[in-house]
């Protein structure tokens, strides 16, 4: 058995004994898979070592990936990345492993994609085959008008037209009917197909583009800004002490504010200004053709138009009192990557809370001189 598998008995490593009996006696699968368990777990770490990766749940998990082709996409970045020379960085793997990771978003969209193919399809073989028997009616049809020119054979010949000619249209009405349904379905289909689409990129509370969305704006705007040469700049906003707004109004009333500040914040949004719910109480800003300066300007009115208003809970007409929120933004292409100026917009934002929360910090830059900290 172990010479099948082409392992010699000392390789599982389990068993030490080497009596006669020993070769006699059954292998049990743990001593089979034993070693490949070992080799695998080898592999991990060889990878994890070459590279020089940290040992954490996400590489050990982009590892596994790698090494069992689990993730072949992720394999295939990671074999290109190392075919041109390149290093597999830390930071590099956390971008294309974040990435990989919304994909797990798109099943839904992959199962109502199969089923509108399917019925698409079967809505191609109705009308192939409504073709198909018109055609063989109509063949049919042309010999009989041909035979009818042939008189003797006038009678015969035209009772049998009369009979194709009932059963060709109890054909094509069936072929309509058949026709009508798949129309339908792929109506009822592809709505549902533009609603998952819809579900896939939107924020159920707050109507905003979700993160999924965020990252496929942030990448195009990338990369249409650096075509044209135009600035672009990232924020993250947080709101502050949200916790304290659940703690003492409850979950619901919570809901409410972070929809409010999603719709302030969303106000300063255009066809070049994107605001998203990036997760939690956490929205991420994408501003085009804007200087860092003039973003900044931009957020902060969003920034003092939240901190002026005095909300109430509706609930229960306690006040709110003051809601403010943080932010930092970074000039992107200041930085050598979309993921390294993420993280600077994040450090600006920390620093913000750092200094007191409801205020914007620039990334690289001193913070404003006149702040109204919370
Ligand atoms: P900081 O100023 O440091 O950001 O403090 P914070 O309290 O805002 O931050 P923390 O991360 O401690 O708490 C965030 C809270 O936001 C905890 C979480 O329950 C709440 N939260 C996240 N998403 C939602 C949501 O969709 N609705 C509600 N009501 N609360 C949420
Ligand atoms: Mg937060
Ligand atoms: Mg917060």
């Amino acid at each position: 058995m172990l010479q099948w598998l082409g392992l010699k008995p000392e390789e599982t490593g389990d068993d030490p004994t080497d009596g006669p009996e020993a070769h006699q006696r059954e292998i049990t699968p743990r001593e089979i898979w034993l070693p490949a368990k070992r080799r695998l777990l080898g592999n991990v770490a060889d990878f994890l070592i070459d590279h020089d990766l940290e040992v954490m749940p996400w590489t050990l998990e982009v590892a596994y990936d790698f090494v069992t082709g689990a993730n072949p996409r992720i394999a295939q970045l990671i074999l290109e990345r190392s075919d041109s020379g390149q290093a597999v960085t830390l930071q590099w793997l956390e971008a294309i492993y974040r990435e990989s990771e919304g994909d797990g978003t798109t099943d839904a969209l992959a199962v109502l994609m199969a089923r509108l193919e399917e019925s698409l399809e079967h809505f191609s073989s109705t009308t192939t085959s409504a073709r198909t028997a018109t055609s063989e009616y109509g063949a049919a049809l042309q010999q009989h008008v041909d035979d009818l020119e042939q008189v003797s054979k006038a009678g015969v010949v035209i009772t049998e037209l009369a009979a194709l000619a009932r059963a060709m249209m109890h054909r094509t009405r069936e072929i309509e009917t058949d026709l009508n349904e798949s129309e339908c379905r792929a109506r009822a289909l592809q709505k549902s197909l533009d609603e998952a689409r819809r579900n896939a990129e939107e924020d159920h509370l707050t109507g905003l583009p979700n993160r999924r969305a965020f990252e496929a704006l942030f990448e195009r705007e990338y990369q249409e800004a650096r075509k044209a040469g135009e600035p672009l700049c990232v924020a993250f906003c947080d709101i502050d002490h949200f916790k304290r707004i659940n703690d003492a109004h409850g979950h619901a009333a919570g809901d409410r504010v972070l929809k409010l500040v999603a719709e302030t914040l969303n106000r300063i949004s255009d066809a070049r200004c994107h605001v998203a719910r990036h997760g939690g109480e956490e929205f991420a800003v994408l501003f085009r053709s804007l200087t860092p300066d003039d973003a900044w300007e931009r957020l902060d009115r969003a920034r003092q138009e939240i901190a002026d208003r005095r909300l109430v809970n509706r609930a229960t007409d306690l006040p709110f009192g003051r809601v403010t929120f943080s932010g930092g933004i970074a000039d992107v292409f200041a930085y050598d990557s979309r993921t390294n100026a993420l993280r600077a917009a994040d450090d600006a934002l920390y620093a913000a809370k750092q200094s007191g929360r409801n205020q914007i910090h620039l990334a690289g830059k001193a913070p404003p001189p006149i702040q109204d900290a919370a």
